[in-house]
């Protein structure tokens, strides 16, 4: 099965993922973690291009747009295809749904010019289940804040964005969510971590018996 992890930044995306890959191995499962962009050398390469903050020179929205897919198509050709024809479980940190929130709500790429390369890189493949984990963007911005205050402010291209951006970004996700009602849970990420991971435990004890 092919399980991602969504959300904006400072929603606890990392803890939770970590906790899920852990979930699922402890039921005797093989989980394959990866993260997009990445997760192979050579899309890992093409996400320093993303992030490269090169102020000196931008990055054109399309060329961001067909860099994400560039680094989607190594990354579901060298591992997530193949683990999933092995039967492994794959835990992915991002996919799709963040480039219709990021591509699409932040930078404004209409959702169908998206839906053209989503077709055509994955065909026809989608997560089984996604989580989103969700928080208004007040609470996401002070957990965030804390955490550029520990790491000594060190953000990337993205992080550095602001409010607008992260408020259109959270749309663009539950627009999302609200188009694929089955295949996305919505989490609310904002209460303790015990009850975040006791709903993320739930939506994934369903997955394993469907
Ligand atoms: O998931 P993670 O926070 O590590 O992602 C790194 C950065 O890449 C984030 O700041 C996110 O905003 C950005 N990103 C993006 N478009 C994507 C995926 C990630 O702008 N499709």
């Amino acid at each position: 099965r092919f399980i991602t992890l969504e959300g904006g930044e400072g929603v606890g995306k990392s803890t939770n993922l970590a906790w899920v890959a852990d979930h699922l191995s402890a039921r005797g499962l093989e989980v394959v973690r990866t993260r997009e962009p990445g997760g192979t050398p050579r899309a890992e390469a093409i996400r320093s291009l993303l992030l490269d903050p090169a102020d000196e020179e931008p990055l054109d929205v399309d060329a961001e747009l067909l860099l994400v897919f560039a680094a989607r198509a190594q990354h579901l050709a060298r591992v997530v295809r193949p683990a999933l024809e092995r039967g492994a479980w794959v835990v992915c940190d991002r996919f799709t749904d963040a480039t219709f929130a990021y591509q699409g709500g932040g930078r404004g790429i209409a959702a169908a010019r998206i839906a053209e390369l989503e077709a055509f890189v994955q065909q026809g493949l989608q997560p089984d289940l996604t989580l989103l984990l969700d928080m208004p963007m007040a609470a996401a911005q002070r957990r965030l804040e804390g955490r550029l205050d520990r790491d000594g402010g060190a953000r990337d291209r993205f992080e550095r964005e602001r409010g607008a951006f992260f408020e259109a970004v959270r749309r663009a996700y539950l627009a999302r969510a609200a188009e694929a009602p089955r295949r996305i849970a919505v989490v609310d990420a904002d209460r303790p971590l015990a009850q975040v991971q006791a709903e993320l435990a739930r939506r994934l004890d369903a997955c394993l018996e469907r």
